[in-house]
């Protein structure tokens, strides 16, 4: 047995208030093993009652004011801890998300924390430093007026989630909307309810006041969408899928609340006929088989320049063959199954249309010798016209459409033909190609050469159905904080009416 099969989760519970504690209602949902497709435990199943508890302690402390007047350094201070308890708590997260949602465990990497945990921690510290260097604006053009503006907490939000990477991408959130003052009701995915519980223990055990962050476990519809409309909660953030941000749109605006939407995408990985293919077809197989292709960024419709094909699909195919699935638990698998049994009936589905809109080039169902898991072969689909379903839509799975181009214009031309606009991937051997097709791509991310790396001031989303708003340094800010101004008059002269 390996020491991560040896983990024992106990059942897991809400976190409201500083406690630890189940359902009103007392139901539970069990948390199934993707890779086994066995229970490994239970987890509370929260309702409207529970949400009600949750806002209601989130809404009392930021009344209170311990955390949303506190000094910046204090709660510098109690971020700045919890990301180090993060760090120390890593393989113990990493085994937790294995066992939710089956990412592979990855190397061991001994005393240091993993890569998505360090930047999980290094989200927190961002933020952390951010609102302790941010200033407002003053405005004082001359002696008989000062009024100055102030960005400062604005309230309880809702924080909603998805499974498909727990930790990094709440923390992603969590860390604005704390650092800035708030409190948070924080809902995690269903699929993915393990390895929240021990951020919610990080958090206490680094000071954070009681009732700033509450987490509470269950089903969109049945806790996130009182969520949603609670009246206290004054905005949402959300990550996911476009239906349900639709849905979240429509009951926020009723409340008239601010919300904030990173969805997918369906990203075009375009690959020049100049480009160093040392660099791009490792990157195009990483971009779509790492995390079993549940990534929004994966560049899911590969774009190939006409002259070099048939190499690219001969040097992908081979490249892919690195890209077995395994145990998730093999501390050498690259990639795990599919988070679940409807994901996997999900992404099965979509291979059987390929078979009908197009040819199925490698993989295309269950890996021999994997009987149990929802485990996907690496697949590429070829000869499928641009427009079909399998190359317009997110299968969220490990599974590539590769598309021949002519020239820049038809590149741009199938690219930017997609609902979704989240990320472009451009392989280059010239400058000049590149910032033509940067300009002109429809998306909110791009990346020359390269994939994945990001600045976290820089503004992370999408256009089209991909999102609304961006997240990252300044942006979040804005989110996350009410911005007000304040003037008063320093002498009896000058006009003050006549400015405003
Ligand atoms: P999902 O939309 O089904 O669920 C996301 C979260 O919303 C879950 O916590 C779920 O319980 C909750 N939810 C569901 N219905 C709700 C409702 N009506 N009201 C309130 N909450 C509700 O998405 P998913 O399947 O968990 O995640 C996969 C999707 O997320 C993909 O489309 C993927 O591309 C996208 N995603 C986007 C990003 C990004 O940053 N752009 C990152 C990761 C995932």
């Amino acid at each position: 047995m390996s020491e991560v099969e040896a983990i024992e989760v106990p059942g897991q519970v809400h976190y409201i208030d500083g406690s630890f504690v189940g359902s009103v209602s007392g139901d539970t949902f069990d948390v199934i093993n993707p890779a086994t497709e066995e229970v490994v435990t239970t987890a509370a199943r929260g309702g409207a009652e529970d949400v009600a508890l949750a806002v209601k302690a989130a809404k009392e402390a930021f009344d209170g004011g311990e955390w949303s007047h506190a000094k910046p350094s204090f709660r510098r201070k109690v971020l700045f801890k919890a990301a180090d308890l993060i760090e120390a708590r890593s393989a113990e997260v990493v085994a937790r998300q294995t066992l939710e949602m089956g990412s592979p465990i990855g190397p061991d990497f001994g005393d240091k924390p993993h890569p998505v945990i360090e930047r999980s921690a290094w989200n927190l510290r961002f933020f952390a430093e951010e609102q302790e260097q941010a200033g407002d604006h003053a405005f004082n053009r001359d002696d008989s007026l000062l009024t100055y503006t102030m960005a400062g907490a604005a309230g309880v939000f809702g924080l909603i989630t998805p499974w498909n990477g727990p930790m990094m991408l709440s923390t992603w959130k969590m860390a604005p909307c704390l650092a800035y003052g708030n409190s948070a009701v924080h809902k995690p995915s269903e699929m993915s309810p393990l390895s929240i519980g021990v951020l919610c223990e990080i958090f206490e055990e680094a000071g954070m006041p009681n009732g700033v962050y509450n987490m509470l476990l269950g089903y969109g519809k049945e806790a996130g969408v009182p969520l949603v409309e609670h009246e206290d909660v004054i905005g949402v953030s959300f990550t996911g899928s476009p239906a349900t941000a639709r849905d979240i749109a429509t009951r926020a605006a009723a409340g008239l609340k601010r919300t904030s939407f990173e969805l997918g995408g369906k990203s075009a990985n375009i690959v020049f006929a100049d480009a160093d293919l040392s660099k791009a077809v490792p990157a195009a197989a990483m971009g779509i088989f790492m995390n079993s292709g549940q990534v929004c960024v994966a560049g899911s419709r590969i774009l190939v320049q006409q002259d070099i094909y048939d190499g690219f699909l001969e040097g992908f195919e081979k490249i892919a063959g690195a890209w077995q699935p395994g145990n998730p638990l093999d501390r050498k698998t690259r990639i795990g199954p599919l988070v679940s049994k409807s994901q996997y009936e999900r992404v099965m589905s979509y291979l059987d249309l390929a078979r009908n809109e197009g040819r199925i080039l490698f993989g295309g169902g269950r890996p021999a010798g994997l009987d149990r898991g929802y485990f996907v072969e690496p697949t590429a689909i070829v000869d499928a016209n641009p427009s079909a379903r399998v190359c317009q839509e997110e299968i969220f799975g490990p599974v590539a459409t590769i598309i021949p181009f002519s020239d820049k214009d038809e590149a741009l031309a199938i690219a930017n033909d997609s609902s979704y606009g989240l990320a472009g991937y451009i392989w280059t051997g010239s400058q000049d190609t590149a910032h033509y097709m940067s300009h002109r791509l429809q998306t909110g991310m791009i990346w020359i050469n390269s994939g994945f790396d990001r600045d976290l001031r820089q503004p992370f989303g999408g256009m089209k159905n991909s999102g609304l708003g961006r997240e990252g340094g300044g942006l979040s800010r804005e989110f996350f904080t009410e911005t007000r101004f304040v003037s008063f008059p320093l002498t009896p002269r000058g006009n003050h009416v006549a400015g405003h």
